[in-house]
């Protein structure tokens, strides 16, 4: 299969009212184009270094949103342009991002990264730090941020229940928050897992390999 009829196939799959997020990490600029000109707007990258690489090549009504941890020290460079934040798992880094908008008079929109697996895994809020994180949001603490939703990623298993439990748990801190202050983006699914997410609730979905095709992190 090629790129085309990969990303014709996905979009094919996704309900109306569900985002696709293309995750172009690892691949050329040229592959983003491709699919680009196949009118795909919305690229998801997961190194700060990779997406200065590629921004200045493509075309600038690009969405790009940043969803690998991410530095605070590394803020700075893609504030000027990120049109969402999708992996915020600290307070710290959330006041940075709100910082470095507000020099470039902008607000960039940013979903709170938030634990589920139950594997450990490195990143993430777990939900009490995610729920007083939106409060102090709402609480007007963090101006050219703007919280729209909340991103989770399930365990890599083939236990197809437990991933749904994982997604479920989302959507439910998802709805109490909601409840606060209305939310737009439930950003969970991956190529492997992307059906199950929007069984669950998920609007908005990141898929690379099952576009793209595999990744060589040789290169
Ligand atoms: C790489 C990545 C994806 C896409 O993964 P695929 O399995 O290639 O679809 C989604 N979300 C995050 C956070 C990623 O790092």
């Amino acid at each position: 299969m090629d790129i085309k009829e990969n990303y014709t196939a996905i979009k094919n799959q996704l309900p109306a009212g569900v985002q696709l997020v293309a995750v172009s990490k690892t691949h050329p600029a040229e592959a983003v184009q491709e699919v680009y000109d196949l009118g795909q707007k919305v690229f998801g990258e997961n190194k700060v270094q990779e997406l200065m690489e590629k921004y200045p090549l493509l075309p600038k009504d690009i969405q790009w949103h940043l969803i690998g941890h991410l530095q605070t020290n590394k803020v700075k460079y893609i504030a000027p342009f990120i049109d969402t934040i999708q992996s915020v798992d600290s307070e710290k880094l959330l006041a940075e991002i709100s910082k470095e908008a507000g020099k470039s008079s902008r607000t960039i929109k940013v979903l709170l990264q938030v634990k589920i697996a139950e594997e450990e895994t490195k990143f993430g809020l777990e939900t009490a730090e995610a729920k007083s994180l939106f409060q102090e949001y709402i609480d007007g603490k963090f101006p050219h941020a703007e919280i729209t939703g909340l991103m989770g990623m399930a365990t890599f298993t083939d236990d197809k229940e437990q991933v749904k439990r994982e997604f479920l748990l989302l959507k439910g801190l998802f709805d109490e928050l909601n409840q606060l202050k209305t939310l737009e983006t439930l950003s969970m699914g991956m190529s492997d897992d992307f059906p199950a997410a929007i069984e669950c609730g998920a609007n908005s979905v990141r898929v690379g390999s099952a576009i793209f095709g595999r990744r060589d992190y040789s290169k």
